[in-house]
């Protein structure tokens, strides 16, 4: 990026238009309704939007550019590496976006199978740190245990185990889960966790320093290879290092191939079955909720950019439900929603300092892991700005691997 002023002048909310991939949020200007708003407590909601304070800080040590849980963890962790003073500014509400509509699963092995060893080792290190901070925090995240089965994407030899998780045959898989219908063999993975992501908002909301909703980055100024000014809807900003968290990159600030992929889920009422794991197959997945419901779904609906959900879809997810536990073929619904994962085109987070920029990093493109990968990510930026080095475990995810292809 060169220097001079890089402005969105007309006052628009450049990151949500995103060249040809344009989402019409008329219609939808809060988060979905999901059964997660009954989870934080109301003090910590009230934290999700708490406006623009009147004592807003226009100098902070360091400013963050979105407040979905990229945006809020990278805020925690920059508070906690003694970075000073720390300001997120959010266009909406805190978790506004995927972040307060995901499915909370924290669910590092699922990855195994699907992506590299880099992407995993990050995960892993992040399901620890969501343990360390729940421990810490006396509970506050909830966090709750939740082993999940696998289900084989074929014959069953498309199963192997790796170390840590377990092959069941399918006389096991009936035993642990008699409602399910037959599987002919499932792996068992027990070092999974389960989130009320909207809560995780709230209680990393609580620690992040000062926060302001409802102000839009729209411009940046660039003077001698440093941001120098960012403008907002509430005035100009002058941070000592910038971290842009929006979801996608935001353009024409950060350039990279990416998109929206949008995916709905649904919760039911408790009903007649039982299901205490959770269980991942080729459709999509389902799991049991506190009360005894169920969240299905995690659909991926590519090139679907409406804000309104889609009963055929919905219907879809229904059927694969259905089908996977028979006695929830009926179940009631009590929500059903969808939000949009920001995507990069290779799957891969971005997590790297934009290019050019010396006071200036970009986490994007988390797609569909984003509320797992945020405490690893948030800890890898702070520390990388304390200390002047690429933290090792975020080495491939580089802005400069699509300069490359
Ligand atoms: C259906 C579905 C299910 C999912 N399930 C899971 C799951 O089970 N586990 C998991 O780990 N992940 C899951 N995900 C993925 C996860 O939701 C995302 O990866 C994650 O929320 C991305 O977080 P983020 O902070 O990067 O982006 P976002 O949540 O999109 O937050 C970015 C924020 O930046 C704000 N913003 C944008 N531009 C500006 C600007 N110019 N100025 C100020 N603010 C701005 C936006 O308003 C937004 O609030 C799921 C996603 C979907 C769609």
């Amino acid at each position: 990026m060169s220097d001079g002023e890089h402005h969105d002048d007309n006052g628009g909310m450049h990151a949500l238009d995103h060249g040809a991939v344009r989402v019409d949020w008329s219609h939808a200007k809060g988060a979905p309704a999901t059964p997660w708003a009954e989870g934080p407590d109301p003090a910590d909601r009230a934290m999700l939007d708490p406006g623009v304070p009147g004592d807003l800080d226009r100098r902070p040590d360091v400013l963050v550019v979105g407040g979905g849980v990229i945006g809020l963890a990278a805020a925690l962790f920059c508070r906690r590496a003694a970075l000073g003073r720390v300001l997120v500014i959010e266009a909406k509400r805190l978790a506004a976006g995927a972040s307060g509509g995901a499915g909370g699963a924290l669910a590092p092995d699922l990855h195994q199978l699907s992506d590299p060893p880099a992407f995993v080792q990050l995960a892993r290190t992040s399901l620890t740190l969501f343990r360390d901070l729940d421990q810490e925090w006396d509970g506050a995240l909830g966090l709750r245990w939740a082993p999940r089965l696998i289900l084989p994407d074929g014959p069953p030899p498309s199963l192997q185990p790796w170390p840590g998780v377990e092959l069941l045959g399918a006389d096991q898989v009936a035993e642990l889960e008699p409602d399910l219908a037959p599987v002919p063999a499932a792996l068992l993975t027990t070092d999974q966790a389960q989130v009320n992501p909207l809560r995780l908002a709230a209680v990393l909301a609580h620690r992040a320093g000062g926060v302001a909703t409802g102000i839009a980055m729209t411009g940046i100024q660039v003077a001698g290879g440093r941001i120098v000014r960012v403008r907002t809807a509430a005035g100009d900003l002058h941070p000592g290092t910038v971290v842009l968290a929006t979801g996608l990159a935001p353009e024409p600030w950060v350039q990279l191939p990416q998109r929206l992929v949008q995916g709905h889920l649904l919760a039911t009422e408790p009903g007649p079955f039982r299901l205490r794991l959770g269980v991942h197959g080729p459709g999509g997945g389902v799991g049991p909720l506190p009360g005894g419901g169920l969240l299905a779904g995690g659909t991926r609906d590519e090139g679907d950019h409406s804000p309104h959900v889609r009963p055929e879809v919905v219907a879809s997810i229904r059927r694969r439900l259905g089908a996977l536990l028979p006695a929830a073929r009926d179940v009631r619904l009590t929500h059903q929603w969808c939000c949009f994962r920001p995507a990069t085109a290779d799957g891969q987070p971005v997590i790297d300092q934009v290019p050019g920029l010396e006071n200036a990093w970009v986490s994007a493109g988390h797609d569909g892991t984003g509320i797992l990968l945020a405490p690893a990510t948030g800890q890898a930026l702070a520390s990388w700005i304390a200390t002047g080095n690429r933290p090792r475990q975020v080495n491939s995810f580089t802005l400069s691997r699509f300069a490359q292809t």
